[in-house]
């Protein structure tokens, strides 16, 4: 793998394609609401705000890619829908243009199916499960591909004692979580480094992207994420994005009517 040599246009692929069973709500996670607005709506905010992306690639649902490019477009800023067998522009209003393209059955295919449709540059892979991702977390992961990193991902400490069990749920000894760190998107990549990482880790079962980026052998490298880009899993979680939403409505600047 070889450093960076300059490709500057940024894509964020933004994942929303799971069913969000462990929430409980009944609807795709994406489209469960904090305060009337969708985590789709909150993600897509954080990334046409951001003066880097040029380009925001939804991967929705199947069944729903309609919906989410009505939301996305609206969330971005722009004045009308997505065609949706192209782009929305935005690029003369100095906003990101929004692209809607369908999901699969796991994640990675998800992201596969977004990153077909990205061109040159840098890819930020990011879960519309973290609605609320900074503005800084984003510029250290494309800091990092500009200073030649082929991957970047944030992290942030564990702060639980972690152990292992046995299948049978008894204890297999606690890990120092000291060496430990936990994962964040959005994850960054030069793009000929992830799609060759998605093509020869196609039989891998992995989570995240940089775990196939890893497979392949390339360097990942970390930086600072943050604990604002927490992962709505369990309804409690949607009491605490609530929460930081409330928090937030004040400083985020809202797209749709700038
Ligand atoms: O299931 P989990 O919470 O790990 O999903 C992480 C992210 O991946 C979510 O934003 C979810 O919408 C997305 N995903 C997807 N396609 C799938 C499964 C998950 O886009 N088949």
């Amino acid at each position: 793998m070889t450093a960076a040599t300059g490709p500057t246009t940024v894509v964020a692929v933004l994942v929303a394609a799971g069913s969000g069973e462990r929430l409980g709500a009944g609807v795709p996670k994406a489209f469960v609401e904090i305060d009337g607005v969708t985590l789709l709506e909150h993600a897509v905010r954080r990334f046409a705000t951001h003066p880097a992306v040029g380009t925001i690639v939804v991967v929705a649902p199947a069944a729903d890619v309609s919906r989410a490019g009505v939301l996305a477009d609206a969330a971005a800023g722009h004045d009308g829908p997505t065609p949706r067998s192209g782009w929305s522009d935005g690029s003369a209003l100095g906003r990101a243009r929004v692209l809607v393209v369908a999901g699969g059955a796991t994640r990675q295919a998800s992201v596969a199916a977004g990153l077909a449709v990205t061109d040159a540059g840098f890819v930020l892979v990011h879960d519309v499960a973290r609605p609320f991702v900074p503005g800084v977390v984003i510029d250290a992961v494309l800091a990092a591909l500009t200073d030649g990193a082929d991957a970047a991902v944030p992290v942030v400490p564990i702060h639980d004692t972690v152990r292992r069990v046995h299948p049978d749920g008894s204890f297999a000894g606690t890990v120092d979580r000291s060496t430990l760190v936990a994962i964040q998107t959005p994850q960054g990549f030069r793009r000929d480094v992830l799609v060759a990482a998605h093509e020869a880790g196609r039989h891998l079962a992995v989570t995240d992207d940089a775990a196939l980026v890893e497979a392949a052998g390339g360097a990942v490298a970390a930086v600072a994420g943050s604990d604002e880009a927490f992962k709505v899993t369990t309804p409690l979680d949607l009491t605490r994005a609530q929460a930081v939403a409330r928090l937030g409505s004040a400083s985020t600047p809202d797209v749709t009517t700038g």
